[in-house]
Parts: C-alpha cells; sequence; structure tokens
C-alpha cells in the first residue's frame, strides 16, 4: 500500500506481533535464525523508517549513521539495551525503546529456577543418571547440595526483576540483603531487606544473584578481588548480562574453590565458545540467555515493541522511550 511507513524487523516476532505489525505497516523480516549481517542493517536503515530489533544486533554509532534522516526509531525486544549507541541515536534524534515489566516476573522465576538447580545440582544429576553412572540405589553422600530454605541471599540490583527476586526468597524464608546504586526503603519493610554495602553483600551472601544492566560502572563489577570476598559455600547466579562477570576469574574462583558453584545464563560472548573452560566444570550450570523465554512473555515482548514502534511513527512519545533527551532534538509531532 502506497505510502505506509516502512519497519525493517530482524527477526521474525510472534505470529500476534506479525500480523499487528503487517496490518500498520509495510513490513520486511529477515527470516534467518542468526543475526543479519552489519552491512545488511546498514543497507536498510537508509530506507526503512522504523527499525526492530533483538539484542543480538550490535546497533553502534556506524549504523545510525548510515541511517537515512528518515528513521525515527528503534524498538528493542528487550530490557536491557547496551547494544545501542544511546548517544548517537540521540545525537541523529531517533527514539530507542525497550519492553520492561512484561518479562520480569518471567525473569525472576528464571533466575531463582537457576539458583535452585544450582544449589541442588540438578544439571549435574540430570547428565550422572542419564551417563548410566547411578549404580548404588540411594547414597548417603551421594550428589549433596546446598540447603535454600532460610539462607542468606544478597541481591545486586534491587529494580524491576531483583525485587521480583527478593519476594520469591522471601518465600524461602531467606534473610535478604541487596545493594544498589539507589536504597529501596519500602521494599525493606515490605520483604524486611538489609541495604548493605557490595563487599558485605559478597561476605555475607549464600547466594549471590546479579540483575544490574550492563553499562561501564558494571562491567566486570564482579572480579577476582570481590569474588575472593564470597564464602567458599556461595553460589553466584547470573542472569542479567555477561560481561558484568569477568569470566577468567570466575573460572579460577569455581576451579579452585574459593566458591561453590555458579549459574550462568548469560556470557560474555554470546554464544559463548563450546571450549569455554567454564563449561567443563561440574559446578558450573549452563543455559544459553533464555531467562525471560517463556511462550506468554516473548509475545508480550514483541507486542510491546510494536506499540511503541507504532507510537514512534504515529508521532507520538513511545510507551518506552529510553532516551529521554531525544526529545529536545525531535520534539513529538502529534
Ligand atoms: P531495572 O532498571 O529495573 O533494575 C536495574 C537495577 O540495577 C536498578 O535498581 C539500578 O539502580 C541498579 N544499578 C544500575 N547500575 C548499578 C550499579 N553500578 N551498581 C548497583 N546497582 C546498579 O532493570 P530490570 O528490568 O530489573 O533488568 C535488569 C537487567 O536484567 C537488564 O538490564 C538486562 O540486562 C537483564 N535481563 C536479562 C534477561 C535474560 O534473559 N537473561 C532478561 C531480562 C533482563
Amino acid at each position: 500500500m502506497p505510502g505506509r511507513k516502512k519497519v525493517y524487523v530482524t527477526r521474525e516476532l510472534p505470529e500476534k506481533a506479525m500480523e499487528t505489525l503487517e496490518s500498520r505497516f509495510e513490513v520486511e523480516v529477515w527470516r534467518d535464525e542468526m543475526p543479519p549481517p552489519k552491512s545488511i542493517l546498514m543497507e536498510k536503515v537508509k530506507q526503512a523508517d522504523g527499525l526492530i530489533c533483538l539484542l543480538t544486533e550490535k546497533i553502534d554509532r556506524e549504523v545510525i549513521e548510515a541511517a537515512g534522516p528518515q528513521l525515527l526509531g528503534i524498538s528493542q525486544v528487550a530490557v536491557g539495551f547496551d547494544n545501542i549507541d544511546l548517544e548517537a541515536a540521540t545525537e541523529k534524534g531517533i527514539y530507542v525503546t525497550n519492553t520492561p515489566g512484561v518479562l520480569t516476573e518471567t525473569t525472576a522465576d528464571y533466575a531463582f529456577a537457576l539458583l535452585m538447580a544450582v544449589a541442588r545440582r540438578i544439571a549435574e544429576a540430570d547428565r550422572y543418571v542419564k551417563a548410566g553412572r547411578w549404580r548404588v540405589p540411594w547414597g548417603l553422600m551421594m550428589l549433596l547440595g546446598q540447603d535454600v530454605w532460610g539462607k542468606t541471599i544478597g541481591i545486586i540490583g534491587m529494580g524491576r526483576i531483583g525485587s521480583a527476586v527478593a519476594r520469591r526468597a522471601k518465600g524461602m524464608n531467606m534473610r535478604i540483603l541487596y545493594y544498589d546504586l539507589v536504597r529501596r526503603e519500602k521494599l525493606e519493610k515490605e520483604l524486611d531487606a538489609e541495604y548493605v554495602d557490595l563487599e558485605t553483600l559478597l561476605r555475607e551472601s549464600d547466594f549471590v544473584t546479579i540483575h544490574v544492566p550492563l553499562s561501564p560502572s558494571t562491567r566486570h563489577l564482579i572480579n577476582e578481588e570481590r569474588l575472593r570476598l564470597m564464602k567458599r559455600t556461595a553460589c553466584l547466579i547470573n542472569t542479567s548480562r555477561g560481561p558484568v562477570v569477568d569470566e577468567k576469574a570466575l573460572y579460577k574462583a569455581l576451579k579452585e574453590g574459593w566458591i561453590w558453584a555458579a549459574g550462568l545464563d548469560v556470557w560474555e560472548e554470546e554464544p559463548t565458545s563450546p571450549d569455554n573452560p567454564l563449561l567443563k566444570l561440574d559446578n558450573v550450570t549452563a543455559s544459553p540467555h533464555i531467562a525471560s523465554g517463556s511462550i506468554e512473555t516473548r509475545t508480550k515482548m514483541a507486542l510491546m515493541a510494536v506499540e511503541n514502534m507504532t507510537a514512534i511513527l504515529e508521532g507520538r512519545v513511545p510507551p518506552n522511550l529510553v532516551n529521554r533527551e531525544v526529545l529536545k532534538v525531535r520534539p513529538p509531532s502529534s
């Protein structure tokens, strides 16, 4: 249909979201499972009015500078947006949006599931049984784990997901410590959570779970020095972004027993190489960045990204604008 705005989508979205998008715009989709190469992205943003993308696409300054003046917005299907150069987008008057909130409970479910799996060695037990290694009918000392009930959890980043994890921890009768840039006094009262500095959190927690965004201030926040502060019986759970943890230091910590185990949904490089030494350790439970991956939630995320894009292309302020300064560069037209 002539006159319709053009949207380039870097992966097939769930059906309901595709239908909504196609009923409103002229849509072109990159149909491969792998992300589109940078050269394709640079070519597509020359023509498109809007770009809907995933966190696997590196939307750096070069891609943004390749965009034609008609590109009004980038709608990311994720809450994290560390793959997008916000400064470059803002300078060019491009609106950038994300999908917060709809994935909070799903991601918190997963973080807690990973915590329990690590504590009770569930992935290891699965490998043990399937490999035919279960010979003793019932072993008093077989695959012993750590208790979760009543233990101390340390939450790094008490935002939407961190506080949803805290609510689950409360249900497990845990002592809740948290560290954040911002103090959450209301939550402290609601959950009996204690605000502590990072060092205290690491020293006192049995489970440390990370929920900060990736930024210059959180890159390698968990490094060798901080891992050395943790208890030898502690477990580290990361469902935030891989580079928040220094993987080389974590490998040493796990191999040399400074900490007990780790559950990792996110990696410094994704996909992580099959040669990553962390994958050779029995005390690592690994998953491929699936913490928000429930059928319902992925559909909600895609629909939210479509609504953000629709608002941008209709000249409105989108509900989930992340670079608010852009409103000064290009105010909404309606
Ligand atoms: P949020 O913005 O609600 O919470 C983040 C919290 O981290 C905030 O309270 C903020 O103050 C705090 N913070 C930021 N920088 C900090 C620092 N240097 N030190 C201490 N605290 C700091 O975000 P959210 O919705 O809870 O999501 C958190 C992150 O989880 C996202 O940015 C994303 O990277 C990640 N995530 C991963 C998955 C997955 O599939 N594995 C799914 C969803 C979200």
